[in-house]
């Protein structure tokens, strides 16, 4: 069984940032509408998921479209284009910081970015785009202990229950796309019932959906993840590296935290 090509953008738009997940606005918007005269169709969760659960063969060109940490210009510079172009799109929450700041990650950019709220995110959904968890705090689960990795998910799934209702307790994005079958298992045990891992995934398992990233340089109309040549193959290495480079990441913000906390400790 194959699942269909899964894309994954972090931001669109906003203040510039020293990382390489921001993609401009204009880059998506061409990359999307590319797509959609090209013929491609973007699956909504729903029916991704029934594709990857059994041996329904997906439809040809068609594609899932997701976003990872649920960033507040999605709702400007993302989801009007793509309900324009009758495309739809799964965004993968951090249930703590929903409304809030970026405190999560190492600050890229000048002043910390916000994240979408819960009333943006209820209007999208009415509007048929589907919200997961992407965790409560961004954890890096692989890094975490049972008890840990077991609050992420059962936490945030509660979260998006509460505010969003049963079909944004269906899907998990684990950050940094770090997953191994302990944390497929946690995962499934909290109630996920389908699960996005990184370039390494196994479309065999639906709790470990392969996805390939968009990063800054992925600029052309269709982007690595959805070519079939060797352009896409080396698309997916680079994405591939700067995953391994997200580590760095952790351990910045790891020190990050201990160097703040030092002043104001014992
Ligand atoms: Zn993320």
């Amino acid at each position: 069984m194959s699942v269909p090509p899964v894309l994954c953008y972090h931001r669109i738009g906003g203040a510039r940032e020293l990382g390489v997940t921001r993609v401009s606005p204009a880059v998506f918007t061409r990359q999307m509408t590319a797509l959609a005269r090209d013929g491609w169709k973007a699956l909504s969760l729903s029916e991704f998921a029934a594709i990857a659960a059994g041996p329904t063969s997906p439809p040809p060109h068609a594609f899932f479209l997701s976003f990872d940490d649920g960033y507040a210009e999605l709702a400007e510079h993302a989801y009007p284009v793509l309900a324009d172009l009758g495309f739809t799109a799964t965004t993968f929450l951090i249930t703590d910081f929903v409304g809030g700041e970026n405190r999560w990650d190492v600050q890229y950019t000048r002043r910390p970015l916000r994240h979408l709220d819960w009333d943006t995110v209820a209007r999208w959904q009415a509007r048929g785009f589907t919200f997961g968890s992407h965790t409560a705090t961004h954890a890096r689960l692989t890094w975490a202990d049972d008890a840990k990795a077991r609050d992420e998910l059962h936490r945030s799934r509660e979260a998006m229950l509460a505010r969003l209702g049963p079909a944004a307790g269906t899907a998990v994005a684990y950050p940094f796309g770090a997953v191994n079958a302990r944390i497929r298992r946690l995962a499934r045990e909290a109630g996920y019932a389908i699960g996005f891992a990184g370039v390494r995934g196994d479309g065999d398992d639906p709790m470990n959906i392969p996805r390939v990233p968009v990063y800054v340089w992925d600029a052309g109309d269709v982007p690595f993840g959805l070519r079939g040549d060797g352009l896409g193959a080396l698309g997916r290495i680079a994405a591939y590296v700067a995953n391994r480079c997200a580590v760095g990441t952790t351990i910045l913000r790891a020190v990050g935290r201990s160097a703040v906390r030092r002043p104001g400790g014992p």
